[in-house]
């Protein structure tokens, strides 16, 4: 089975794909993070549509053979990411590379056109999402700052997201919205869990 999870910047796509991958044995694919090896291309001044991007196991992402991850979760790439994924030269990449990933392989993937564009017949689709200000605790939670400004940069990129052209974030018409505003990750797991075993369910007929 594939199982798509999209949503908007900070609602927790990430931490589910990863412990939802886990739990099932299936593999974890962080498009977001393939949108930000491909924004330190740019900034490396290599052609971001043109990046070498690999994901290995664990979702660790390698730019031209070299292992990146640890460089991705940075303010100025959250911005750049989202300026680079408006290109449709670089979606058209990056979707390629997705959709061969997943070919044959049953993968959570998580991103923001997953269950609409770049894997449309994926078995589970799951949008995630939570207010804009709990997104905002979460970032600070996690990488400290000032809420305001996480606040500030969560809505533009939202904002930047949601109304470009190509591949605009919205939730797939057949997509389980998941309001996660008052749950804890296991809450959440626990809840995607669910829904897969429902799914399974389903298909078993
Ligand atoms: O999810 P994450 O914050 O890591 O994504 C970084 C940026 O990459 C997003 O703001 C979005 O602009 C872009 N992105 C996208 N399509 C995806 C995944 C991420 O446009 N499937």
């Amino acid at each position: 089975m594939k199982i798509a999870i999209d949503g908007p910047a900070a609602a927790g796509k990430t931490t589910l794909a990863r412990s939802l991958a886990r739990e099932l044995g299936y593999l974890f694919v962080p498009t977001g993070a393939m949108y930000r090896a491909a924004a330190l291309a740019k900034k490396r001044g290599l052609p971001p549509e043109q990046a070498r991007i690999e994901v290995r196991e664990g979702g660790r992402i390698l730019l031209e053979g070299e292992d990146v991850t640890d460089l991705l979760a940075s303010p100025d790439l959250d911005e750049l990411s989202s300026q680079v994924a408006v290109d449709s030269a670089v979606r058209r990449h990056l979707v390629a590379l997705q959709r061969q990933i997943a070919a044959g392989r049953q993968v959570v993937m998580e991103g923001r056109d997953i269950g609409t564009v770049v894997l449309p017949d994926a078995e589970l689709k799951l949008f995630l999402w939570a207010e804009p200000e709990e997104r905002a605790r979460r970032r600070v939670a996690e990488r400290g700052g000032d809420f305001q400004e996480h606040l500030a940069a969560i809505r533009r990129r939202d904002e930047r997201d949601s109304t470009r052209e190509d591949s605009p974030l919205r939730p797939a018409p057949d997509a389980v919205i998941l309001d996660t505003t008052a749950l804890s990750p296991e809450e959440v797991l626990a809840q995607a869990v669910r829904l897969v075993e429902e799914r399974r369910a389903q298909l078993a007929g």
